[in-house]
């Protein structure tokens, strides 16, 4: 039957290929979303059942602040990107970092929020999806350029689809959620997670303010940075199930009962403002295997300079969760490391 299918439409079939070869350099989304379905169809016509998708080998890398990558080797998740790493306004009691030799220009709220494109391009060459917990320019600055440039569509709350609208991107690239809602991508599935923001400047920070719509590029920082309520992500890839959190907080009865293989666990200073952050955490999600701790480096410097004194204020947060969890494996990310997934739950 195969032969036959082919055979008949042999004319056509070099069109078909020269067709479909365009489409992969150029939509490789849509090129293998297509030559899925054709499979299927020629196995239907055939008679035989379409090959059962095995699960593959799933792996994260950190790429600072609150940044992920995840992927099968096909799809491939971003969660926060943020490769610019510009001197940007501090966060709440964070001094402006001196690094000798660095020529990089300093920000300031009211100034046009310009991504390194330079630093997103040498590392992201291609996306599907895009995550954004929340819009705050370590969020969310470089999203409209790795949108625009991937074709990935861009998952957020209406703040942040706001933000991305601004810069022109098509609107079948954007899915606006606010928390609650659970669905089907075919390859993952997702839920979202209403949560809450880092409790910074000793708990006196809050923001109630949203991005509004109808914004022209270029924006500025300080309308990148209105939050717009947060959320986390639980992310089922394969046989994994990765919760995301973008930041120090959490709502507990939100993630009560969820059983997640990964942890990303927001792990900067300001989670020891919270009543037994990493207790409370570690019991609500049934003691996960494996905890990759979040938002912990200083991502106003470069990714060549040492990150070695955030690295020694983690080891606190190491030692939280071993004396809680002590079956739970905290991997240090390295940026651009792959963390290749082994763990999973029944
Ligand atoms: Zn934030
Ligand atoms: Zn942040």
């Amino acid at each position: 039957m195969f032969l036959r299918w082919c055979s008949a439409c042999y004319d056509g079939q070099l069109d078909v290929a020269a067709t479909w070869l365009e489409m992969f350099f150029c939509r490789p989304k849509l090129a293998l979303n297509s030559f899925a379905l054709a499979t299927n169809l020629v196995c239907a016509l055939s008679g035989q059942s379409p090959p059962i998708e095995k699960p593959r080998q799933v792996s994260l890398e950190y790429m600072g602040a609150a940044g992920w990558r995840i992927t099968d080797g096909t799809t491939i998740i971003l969660i926060d990107p943020y490769l610019s790493r510009i001197i940007g306004p501090p966060p709440p009691g964070r001094p402006v970092p001196h690094v000798p030799g660095d020529t990089r220009p300093v920000y300031g709220w009211d100034d046009a929020a310009v991504p390194n494109v330079t630093s997103i391009d040498s590392r992201i060459k291609r996306a599907d999806f895009i995550l954004v917990t929340h819009t705050h320019y370590d969020h969310v600055l470089d999203v409209p350029h790795i949108a625009l440039k991937t074709g990935a569509t861009v998952i957020g709350t209406e703040s942040t689809e706001n933000v991305v609208r601004a810069y022109d991107i098509p609107e079948e690239q954007l899915i606006t959620v606010r928390g609650g809602e659970d669905y089907n991508f075919g390859t993952f599935t997702l839920k979202v997670i209403p949560s809450l923001h880092s409790p910074l400047d000793h708990k006196h920070y809050f923001s109630s303010a949203t991005a509004p719509a109808n914004m022209k590029a270029p924006l500025t920082l300080r309308q990148m940075h209105p939050e717009g309520s947060t959320l986390a992500y639980l992310i089922r890839f394969h046989r994994h199930q990765i919760l995301a959190f973008g930041g120090m907080n959490y709502i507990e009865r939100e993630i009560e009962g969820l059983r997640p293989d990964v942890v990303l666990v927001g792990a900067g200073a300001s989670r020891t403002e919270i009543y037994d952050y990493t207790g409370r955490l570690m019991r609500d999600l049934g003691f996960p295997p494996l905890v990759l701790p979040t938002h912990w480096d200083n991502f106003l410097v470069p990714y060549e300079v040492s990150q070695q004194d955030s690295v020694e204020s983690l080891q606190s947060f190491v030692r939280e969760v071993n004396a809680i969890s002590p079956k739970t494996k905290v991997i240090v990310p390295k940026y651009f490391e792959l963390i290749p997934l082994y763990t999973s739950r029944p």
